[in-house]
């Protein structure tokens, strides 16, 4: 890793860039939100699997679905996969096995490439890496056998698995036990600014990710990337 600059000799009211010059002199590990920052995601593709064999429209399964308080649930790990499938069901009349449905339900990824090339290249270099998560066990079960990058990180904190989701601080903990890092050590990427708020708040370096390119060239900036 190069330091571009210790903190003493970057200016502190220097904005952005000299805080992350001051980040990337202490950053061991760098953590990912998986959902838009290393997976794109598109519930329709589940939806009209699901509906080509039940009595609605994937549109109006996408509407009952959107506000209903399944997922959260299921994502906080309260209620099971056959509890999801049983709902769908009601809802919409789908006849298809739950083996059918955890097929279609957890088949609506695609990587986002540019950003698996960027946690290869920072692990390369030496630092640890995590996927940090808000999600479920079938999409978890997908991801990891369609996706062999999914094996590379050093550790993995999924939501469904603490009863926790992110913004909430009890998830930040775990990743910071897990890990054996704490603060300024960890730098942070996710699309929600209300999760990238609350590991500000705890003293991690933080990126709200927009884009490969904006995130890359960050992490650049920050001196993490040769
Ligand atoms: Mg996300």
């Amino acid at each position: 890793m190069v330091l571009v600059a210790s903190p003493w000799t970057s200016a502190p009211q220097g904005g952005i860039l000299s805080r992350l010059i001051f980040v990337a002199t202490m950053v061991k590990a760098v953590v990912f939100d998986l959902g838009k920052v290393l997976v794109n995601f598109d519930y329709m593709i589940a939806a009209r699997r699901i509906a080509a064999r039940a009595n609605i429209s994937a549109e109006q399964l996408m509407a009952m679905l959107v506000g209903s308080p399944v997922f959260p649930r299921y994502e906080r790990g309260l209620i099971s996969r056959e509890q999801v499938f049983e709902e769908v069901r009601r809802v919409s009349g789908f006849q298809g096995t739950m083996e059918e449905f955890a097929v279609f339900f957890g088949d609506v990824f695609s990587e986002i490439k540019p950003m698996i090339e960027l946690q290869a290249a920072l692990r390369k270099g030496g630092l640890a890496t995590y996927v940090f998560s808000n999600t479920n066990d079938l999409a978890i079960e997908h991801i990891r056998r369609a996706f062999p990058f999914f094996g590379n990180f050093d550790g993995y904190i999924f939501s469904y698995e603490h009863g926790l989701l992110k913004p909430e601080a009890g998830l930040y903990e775990v990743l910071e036990r897990r890990s054996g890092r704490r603060g300024g050590e960890l730098l942070y990427l996710d699309d929600r600014p209300e999760n990238t708020q609350a590991g500000a708040a705890r003293g991690w370096g933080v990126i709200l990710h927009e884009s490969p390119e904006k995130s890359r060239q960050a992490i650049r900036n920050a001196g993490l990337l040769v």
